[in-house]
């Protein structure tokens, strides 16, 4: 397929590249056609807009926000917002193609987008987190929509700010539109286990991936990068189904108790220490980056983008590695991995289980009625579980690692429905 470029040596890791290299893989694998390809490759649409916000000492600060999205083949596009100072257009780019390829995993009808504001939000007042979220959704006001683009929580925002989101939303359209945003409260239309929901599924992946690589749950023993929303609900999760979490870190640095962590005290000491580890007693201080290379048999990513890079990779020592995170491991590391012999549940598959929540928590916006937090939790695993096989036997047809499975699985139903839906 003479169209689709090889992938570059590169001495830097760009998450939109890296997503690109793995798309070019499966692309070639599968045969994808070359009009498909050109209409998959890019951003169906990106804005970007400049928000001036005042600040609690009276200055105005510019803030850059972007939405980007990625594909609407399958239904109105489903991401999350980012505040995070690393945000750039080519990482809200690439966050926003894995949404498509993650929704189509799933097999939810969305398309994906991502929206992200570069800003510092830990070191900023909740006044002008606000007012933050208000100009942005107010100038995003013509994307946003229940039937257009819904966004959702990602790193460094949280309910409250979907809340702020869909207030302002709300107030320009003259109605309450619950269905514009989901990781909500509770008590705005938000949906029981959304909060758990990406660290559940990151548990469904690993429990389900251990039976078919014949592990032990019971015996087994994790590392978990990340201790914020996704990595602590993985942690306690898998130490319910009878793992013993070895290792955990947060931006503080990583901790190492070889009989296992405590998690719910874990979460606890975090809860009450501002959200962070730091001092915590449980375990021994061990370096940040080490616990990447710990030897334990799952390894659970769950903090940023390019975390396992060509520098570390050599150094993994874990069977299974389950990315909770979006684009933990660059592409550049994949070969690496496959030769070593390591199983990787892949991050379009692997965190999957918080959109599919909140295409749950859409769902009952529209329906005018609540599940129960059983329902959901009983509907979220099967989705999670059915996407796994389907990756998984995917991956035996093609005789490909799972990530290039799991992204054959996405594109091929992308660009079938592609096909029936047309361009112009
Ligand atoms: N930000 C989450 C993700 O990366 C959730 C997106 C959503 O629920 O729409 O999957």
């Amino acid at each position: 397929m003479g169209f689709i470029e090889p992938a570059p040596i590169r001495d830097h890791a760009n998450p939109f590249e890296s997503m690109m290299d793995r798309f070019n893989v499966a692309a070639e694998i599968m045969g994808l056609d070359e009009e498909v390809y050109n209409v998959l490759k890019s951003p169906a649409k990106q804005v970007t807009v400049s928000l001036p916000v005042t600040m609690d000492n009276g200055s105005i600060k510019v803030f850059e926000g972007h939405r980007v999205i990625h594909s609407n083949i399958l239904g109105p596009s489903k991401g999350g917002i980012r505040y995070d100072m690393a945000v750039n257009i080519d990482e809200v780019k690439a966050l926003a193609a894995w949404m498509t390829w993650k929704c189509a995993v799933v097999d939810i009808p969305y398309g994906g987008a991502k929206g992200g504001i570069k800003c510092d939000p830990r070191n900023m007042s909740r006044g002008e987190l606000e007012r933050l979220t208000r100009a942005y959704t107010s100038a995003m006001a013509e994307i946003f929509g229940p039937d257009r683009d819904i966004p959702a929580p990602d790193m460094g925002t949280s309910q409250e700010v979907m809340a702020w989101l869909m207030d302002e939303y709300s107030k320009l359209a003259g109605t309450t539109v619950q269905a514009v945003v989901t990781g909500k409260p509770l008590v705005l239309g938000g949906s029981l286990g959304r909060t758990e929901a990406t660290g559940r599924g990151v548990m469904i992946s690993a429990i389900v991936a251990m039976e078919k690589m014949k592990i032990n749950p019971y015996h087994a023993t994790v590392a978990v990068q990340g201790f914020g929303n996704v990595g602590s609900w993985a942690a306690k999760l898998l130490a319910e189904r009878g793992c013993t979490i070895v290792a955990v870190s947060d931006l503080s640095g990583a901790y190492y108790n070889e009989k296992g962590i405590n998690i719910d005290e874990a979460i606890a000491y975090r809860d009450g220490n501002n959200g962070s580890m730091d001092g915590y007693k449980g375990a021994e201080k061990i370096g940040s980056d080490d616990i990447l290379t710990l030897e334990v048999d799952v390894l659970v990513p769950a903090a940023k983008e390019d975390v396992i890079t060509t520098a570390n990779v050599n150094d993994i020592r874990a069977k299974l590695i389950v990315e909770g995170a979006n684009g933990p491991t660059v592409a550049d590391a994949d070969q690496v991995i496959n030769e070593k012999g390591i199983t990787v549940a892949p991050d379009i598959l692997a965190n999957a289980g918080g959109v599919t929540v909140s295409y749950f928590e859409w769902v009952q916006n529209r329906l005018g009625y609540k599940w129960n937090r059983e329902r959901v939790n009983r509907r979220s695993d099967r989705i999670m579980k059915e996407a796994f096989d389907r990756v998984w036997e995917t991956a035996q047809t093609y005789k490909v690692p799972l990530r290039i499975a799991a992204y054959i699985v996405a594109i091929k139903k992308v660009s079938e429905t592609y096909r029936y839906r047309g361009g112009f």
